[in-house]
């Protein structure tokens, strides 16, 4: 696995950056396609990736689907806000993809590993990350293959990366264990909702209603 670091990015006054993580197979995707679904003004970041596309899976939609020279050749350029190599496979963030969603005002959510997770804490954008953890081993191995998207060997892999990924949750402000769908995506609908009326992202609104109270004599 590689990592590369990239440059800040960061939208003065624009929305708020989330970051998702959990091992493959914990349902992180489903839980944030439901989430951008009940939270307003939430959008997910479409990633790029080298990888092939699965069985109903569309370019532009689930993913950008890119050869490996042109992801390699957007990585020289510095176009990506975050990259990393997962199962072999190279997956990453547009930096000006992002940048373009935070500035129209939208709260963004990249659904990513726990390298690119990494990747963008260290740019030190304000950020707040969220890590699902399965409710156990088993439960994750079940739905790997239950799923059957992937060959035993890959299944085997992703369960290996698992191991050590799950670890990561410590660098995370928040941890979801997704046992429920439903009590999930509310879990994360109320962190977004929650982040939102943080006192500092709420100091120019406070401000604005200080004002009135300053400018009206006391009758
Ligand atoms: P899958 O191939 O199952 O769609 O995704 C495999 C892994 O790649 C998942 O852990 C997923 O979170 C991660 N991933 C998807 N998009 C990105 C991305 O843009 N950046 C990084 N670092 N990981 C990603």
């Amino acid at each position: 696995m590689t990592t590369t670091a990239q440059q800040p990015t960061h939208v003065p006054g624009g929305g708020q950056l989330f970051v998702v993580s959990a091992p493959s197979g914990t349902g992180k995707t489903t839980v944030v396609e439901r989430l951008v679904q009940v939270v307003p003004g939430l959008t997910m970041s479409r990633s790029y990736t080298s990888r092939n596309a699965r069985a109903g899976e569309r370019d532009g939609v689930d993913y950008n689907f890119v050869s490996r020279a042109t992801f390699e050749a957007m990585v020289a350029r510095g176009e990506f806000l975050e990259h990393a190599d997962v199962f072999g496979n190279l997956y990453g963030t547009g930096r000006a993809d992002a940048e373009q969603l935070m500035a129209s005002g939208k709260d963004v959510v990249l659904v990513i590993d726990v390298q690119g997770a990494g990747q963008v804490r260290a740019t030190g954008i304000p950020l707040v990350t969220v890590f699902v953890l399965p409710p156990s081993f088993e439960v994750l191995e079940q739905r790997l293959r239950g799923r059957g998207k992937d060959p035993d060997a890959a299944i085997r892999r992703r369960l290996d990366t698992a191991r050590g990924e799950v670890a990561a949750y410590e660098d995370y402000d928040y941890v979801v264990v997704n046992d429920d769908l439903d009590a999930c995506v509310t879990a994360m609908r109320s962190i977004i909702l929650a982040e939102r009326v943080r006192r500092t992202r709420m100091r120019p609104t406070a401000e604005a209603i200080l004002k009135t109270f300053g400018a009206q004599p006391v009758a």
